[in-house]
């Protein structure tokens, strides 16, 4: 099964990812990741893409969609995948089209603008590995050093009231066009993230089953 997950920031399109992803054996592969993995390690892209990023734009369709293209050849993606915040664009779908990159179904994850300000401010990352947290929602066991690796957590540069409003901008005038685009594909289910992590969790299992099942 290919899936893209689609939805603002802070929709919890990486925690469900990385569920869904468990659970039917699929690659899960996220663009911000990616791209901060690539930041961390100082390359020449993560360096590229850094400004962009710490704006709360977004990173230039050639440099993203290189950077799917080359992962989606790995290994682990042939059994499927989950795009978690790819595409973000018209021009980066269209791309996705025009060279087979498959998808069968978009999960589009709607969260209102006000719930989605509470759950960026609150997140935190370790500055090591890169590891996802939530002051309320998934705390480390100490509050203040990660889980996985003991590295020190920190609030991510976009995850900033000024920079959170403008990523909200962005995601309404570029990526919300999208749904549109999906929708005339017939490939667009649509879930409300509102809730709880574990009732988010239960209603996307359900919609992704659903859609497998037509498939
Ligand atoms: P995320 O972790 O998905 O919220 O992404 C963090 C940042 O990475 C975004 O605000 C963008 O600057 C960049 N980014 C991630 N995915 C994409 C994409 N598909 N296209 C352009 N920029 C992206």
């Amino acid at each position: 099964m290919k899936l893209i997950f689609l939805g603002p920031p802070g929709a919890g399109k990486g925690t469900q990812a990385e569920r869904i992803a468990a659970r039917y054996g699929l690659a899960h592969i996220s663009t911000g990741d990616m791209l901060r993995a690539e930041l961390r390690a100082g390359t020449p892209l993560g360096q590229q893409a850094q400004g962009y990023m710490n704006r709360g734009e977004l990173v230039p369709d050639d440099i993203v969609v290189e950077l799917v293209r080359v992962r989606l050849g790995e290994e682990d993606c042939q059994n499927g995948y989950i795009l978690d915040g790819f595409p973000r664009t018209l021009t980066q779908a269209q791309i996705m089209d025009e060279t087979s990159i498959d998808v069968d179904v978009v999960l589009n994850i709607e969260v209102a603008d006000e719930k989605l300000v509470e759950r960026l401010s609150g997140r935190r990352e370790c500055k090591s590995c890169g590891a996802a947290y939530h002051v309320l929602y998934h705390p480390t066991h100490d509050g203040k050093t990660c889980d996985e690796c003991g590295g020190e957590l920190v609030t991510r540069s976009d995850d900033v009231p000024e920079v959170i409003r403008k990523r909200l901008v962005v995601y309404h005038r570029q990526t919300e066009p999208l749904k549109e685009y999906y929708r005339k594909q017939g490939k667009l289910t649509t879930v409300q993230g509102q809730e709880e992590l574990a009732e988010t969790t239960r209603i996307v299992l359900s919609a992704v089953a659903e859609a497998e099942a037509k498939l």
